[in-house]
Order: structure tokens, then C-alpha cells, then sequence
């Protein structure tokens, strides 16, 4: 029966990477209990039909068995081994953001990249790894069926078991299951199509923002002052969770220590998702005049306009917010952080893993600067949002004693998240700080939106829905201003100590704006948070 080893290596080779990738992304808790042994049987039955599919073949022509998987082998097994080695640094499988990255990197960035992490020994072990197997299959005996029943037996048993793939192809919006696709015989082919079309719905949306250029700039900033501004955007940051806004838990430890950053309270998204946020609150466009969004250029163009160079360093999914992706594509360099397939979304990295990247970026030579630093923050799983060692909240947060110890413990790791973040932030300024203060510089942090951890109903609402309530539009806003801007604009220092006491994050472009001492026809200082 050896047609049982070729069959068993295809299953192997679909197996590796999910159940080293199931590993990686569970906590040591969930790998003790039995969810791991549930997630990868239940996720490995998923890949059955495509394992049969590919096995078939063997079966039909027994005479070229080992042809067949030395091909399968040769042009599979890299997807095997990438697959390993994206879960070993990023701690996810695949996703459409790393094919992305694949596909749009040309080569000179490839050998870049390869030349930068991997030695020549690395690389030679790899190519080890990736060629020894065949050596092994080069001892297996060609296949044989004496009994005709048998053969048909193999035969009709991975024909039964591919069934289901093979309608799943035809079903019009067939559910989607990423498990089932990801498996090395269908990965690339399947991330490709998706590529494809995305790529294509998002070319259109960055034509269509064709809006005409800003002009008329004037700037308090004498133009041979090196400048650098830095817009950090949050994620379901809920206000009510920091400890400047008079939350009993010390959330706001690091940018506390700092002594020189400035918290706003009573800002308000007017919408509890990002896009819809995010749309408003990085455009002119208003809920009164929302037709700006594709009539005025955003924020990143306006900073282009005015003579920044703009940097756009994503922690976020790419893809799946086309409009603002299509805003932040105008950006002079943009790259993405986020690696994360689909499902594995709650695996993303951690929005430290910017922190190297943003301080390379201040050591661009270009003169004026405008850095964006799109964070992935406290999106659930917020367990999944920081390192081990920030791990920090036990036992029941005060005056919630009441919650059960699961929603405790959902509470104990929101706050954490949120903690971490202020980490980050305390991070970026210090990045800033230790250049000396020869530069203008600035910092803003706000959340595209909030999210309701047990705070209006007890254990009963989690999250952010389409039903704004306060914990969910409650925002955090911070800003960090260099000692250098603040010699160059005593004015602006006047009106940074008085910030308005109700803000709405829609005009949150002018206060924007207002930190970058730049002024023309269509900004409104009365609209900053710092105006008038
Ligand atoms: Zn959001």
C-alpha cells in the first residue's frame, strides 16, 4: 500500500503550517486546554477536501506517483516553509496584507529584504530544508494496484471527501472560511484572486479622490526650522478607561512620567466604527457637508500640498479600510505592519513593533515632515493587543466587583491594552525627545472611536455597534508639543493651556492643522480644539 505515503506527505504538508501557526497564536493557558486540540481538528478537517482533491491524481495515474510529488513538492513546499517562517516572526499566518506586499514588492525590494535578514547560512539551511525531502521520496517505490477494487476504493474515497470543495467553488457568495483556503495548495491562488480584485476596487477609489490641490499656505514656522508632526489614530480607545479622565486604574502611567503631555477630555466620535469615523475625522468632510470627503482632498494631501513629506506607517489591516487606504496610498511612503491573515486578524502585531520603524523615519534627511502612525490599539481580541510582560490588571477593577470573573478578566485585559498604548505613545515622544530640540515637533493621539467595556450595562454590552452610546464616542486626545514650536509660536502655547471642554473628533483635521502652524483658506482655527 504505498500510495498511503505520498498521500500522507500532501496531508502532512497542509498540516505543518496550520498546526505550528495554532501554536503560535494561542496563549500558554489555551495551548494546556483542550481548544488547541479542538481549533486544529476542527481546522484540519476544513482542509480535507483540498488534500483529497490534490491526492486524487496519485490515484488515477499510479505510474507517474513519484513525478507527481516531486512537482507538487517543488512548486508547494516554499509556500510550506514562508508560511512557517511568517508565523516565526510575526506570530500569524499569511493574510492578504503579506501576498500584497508580495505582489507590489519588486524585486530590488525582495533582495533588499533578503540580503538585510537572512545570512548565507540561514539561507543555505533553508534551501536544506526545502530540498532533503525529496531525497526521501526518491526511495519510495513506485506505485502499484494490483486489485482493481482497491485502487477504485482509493479512488472513490477522495472523490467523496473533495465533493464538498468542489461545490463550495460554485456556490455564488459561499461563506467564507479561511481555514479552508489557507492551506498551501490553494493559498497563493486564492490570495491572488482576491488581490486582484481588491486592488482594483481600491485603484478606482484613489482615481476618483482626485480632488484639486490646497493652496494659499502661510506657515508661523520660519521655513529653515527642520519640523516633524506626528498624528498617532488609536482604535476602540474608550475615554472613560484613562486615568486623565478620572478612571480609577493608572492607564496613563508612561505619558504621565513625561510631565509635558497634554490631555483633552470631552472629545466625542460621532460614530462607533472606524471607516465611518475615520472618513470625517482625517477629511474636511463633515456630517453636515459630507460631500467634502471626495471634493477637498484629506489630510495627507494637505500636508503634501503645504510641502511635508508624508509618512504613513500602518499597524492596521491594508485592505480592508479601502477609503482611508486610498487616502493614505497619496502618502510619499507608506508602509504596513500588519501581516495578518483574515481570521488570524486577532493575531496582528503589536503596535510597538512601529516604534523602530517611526524612529528610522525621523532620520529621513527630508527637512518637514508629517509622520502617521494608524495603530491597531485596543481592537479585540484585547488580550491579543500587548506583550506578556504588560500584562498588569488582576482581580475586579473597582466598582465593578460585581462582574462575573470572565468579564472581569475581559475588563482586566481592555485596561491593559489601553495601558499599552500609553506605553507606545510615552514611546513616541521619547523617540522624539531624544533628538535634541533643534526641531519643531509635535504629537496628537486621539481613537477613531470608543468601545463599551462593561460600562453602561453590566456584562451585557461588549464592544461597538451601530448604536452609539457614550463609551463607545468617547475618545482619548493627547498632544505633545516640542519646546522648539512652542519658542516659535507663544500664541499657540497661550491656547494649547486652554483646550475647549466639548470637541467633536469631525473637525479633528484643523486642530491638526493648528499643531503644524500652518494656516490657508480652508482652515478654520475656530474648529481646532486649540481655537480660537
Ligand atoms: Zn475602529
Amino acid at each position: 500500500m504505498s500510495i498511503a505515503y505520498p498521500i500522507l506527505y500532501i496531508a502532512l504538508m497542509a498540516f505543518l503550517p496550520l498546526v505550528f501557526s495554532t501554536a503560535r497564536s494561542m496563549s500558554r493557558e489555551k495551548l494546556r486546554d483542550r481548544v488547541f486540540m479542538k481549533t486544529v481538528g476542527k481546522d484540519y478537517l476544513r482542509t480535507f477536501p483540498t488534500v483529497a482533491l490534490v491526492s486524487l491524481p496519485l490515484v488515477a495515474i499510479p505510474q507517474f506517483a513519484r513525478g507527481y510529488v516531486v512537482a507538487l513538492h517543488l512548486v508547494f513546499m516554499w509556500m510550506v516553509i514562508m508560511e512557517i517562517g511568517h508565523v516565526w516572526l510575526f506570530g500569524a499566518r499569511m493574510g492578504l496584507n503579506t501576498f500584497y506586499s508580495l505582489f507590489v514588492t519588486n524585486m530590488k525590494e525582495t533582495a533588499e529584504y533578503i540580503r538585510n535578514n537572512q545570512t548565507k547560512a540561514q539561507w543555505a539551511l533553508i534551501l536544506a530544508i526545502y530540498l532533503a525531502p525529496l531525497a526521501a521520496l526518491w526511495f519510495i517505490r513506485p506505485v502499484t494496484f494490483s486489485p482493481r477494487w482497491t485502487r477504485a476504493a482509493w479512488g472513490g474515497a477522495l472523490a467523496l471527501v473533495a465533493i464538498p470543495l468542489v461545490r463550495n467553488f460554485f456556490k455564488k457568495g459561499a461563506k467564507h472560511k479561511p481555514s479552508y483556503v489557507l492551506n498551501p495548495f490553494v493559498s497563493v491562488f486564492y490570495h491572488y484572486v482576491l488581490y486582484r480584485r481588491q486592488y482594483g476596487a481600491l485603484k478606482r477609489q484613489i482615481e476618483a479622490h482626485a480632488a484639486p490641490r490646497f493652496e494659499g499656505f502661510a506657515s508661523e514656522i520660519p521655513g529653515d526650522v527642520r519640523e516633524t508632526h506626528v498624528v498617532c489614530i488609536g482604535e476602540s480607545s474608550n475615554a472613560m478607561h484613562h486615568s486623565y479622565h478620572g478612571y480609577a486604574r493608572r492607564t496613563n502611567e508612561f505619558t504621565d512620567a513625561l510631565g509635558d503631555v497634554v490631555s483633552v477630555r470631552g472629545v466625542r466620535s460621532q460614530y462607533a466604527q472606524t471607516l465611518p469615523s475615520l472618513e470625517k475625522t482625517i477629511t474636511f468632510a463633515t456630517d453636515a457637508e459630507p460631500g467634502l470627503l471626495y471634493s477637498k482632498g484629506s489630510v495627507v494631501d494637505y500636508f503634501k500640498d503645504a510641502g511635508f513629506k508624508v509618512f504613513w506607517l500602518s499597524n492596521q489591516y491594508a485592505l480592508e479600510d479601502t477609503a482611508i487606504t486610498a487616502m493614505a496610498g497619496h502618502a510619499d511612503v507608506r508602509k504596513c505592519f500588519n501581516f495578518s491573515s483574515m481570521k488570524g486578524f486577532e493575531t496582528a502585531g503589536y503596535d510597538g513593533t512601529l516604534l523602530p520603524e517611526f524612529k528610522r523615519t525621523l532620520e529621513d534627511p527630508a527637512p518637514k515632515k508629517v509622520v502617521f502612525l494608524h495603530m491597531i490599539g485596543s481592537h479585540s481580541a484585547y488580550v491579543n493587543r500587548y506583550p506578556a510582560e504588560f500584562s498588569h490588571f488582576r482581580g475586579a477593577a473597582p466598582g465593578k466587583e460585581h462582574l462575573s470573573s470572565a468579564a472581569t478578566e475581559m475588563l482586566n485585559t481592555y485596561d491593559d491594552s489601553i495601558r499599552y498604548t500609553d506605553w507606545v505613545i510615552a514611546e513616541f515622544v521619547k523617540a522624539l525627545k531624544e533628538r535634541g530640540d533643534t526641531d519643531a515637533e509635535s504629537l496628537v493621539y486621539f481613537s477613531d472611536h470608543g468601545e463599551d467595556c462593561y460600562d453602561t450595562t453590566d456584562g451585557k454590552i461588549l464592544g461597538h455597534s451601530q448604536l452609539a452610546n457614550l463609551p463607545m464616542t468617547s475618545v482619548p486626545l493627547q498632544v505633545w508639543v516640542s519646546p522648539k514650536l512652542k519658542s516659535l509660536r507663544p500664541a499657540f502655547v497661550a491656547r494649547l493651556a486652554k483646550p475647549k471642554p466639548e470637541y467633536r473628533l469631525e473637525d479633528m483635521i484643523h486642530t491638526m492643522i493648528d499643531l503644524s502652524g500652518r494656516d490657508n483658506p480652508d482652515f478654520v482655527r475656530e474648529k481646532s480644539v486649540f481655537g480660537p
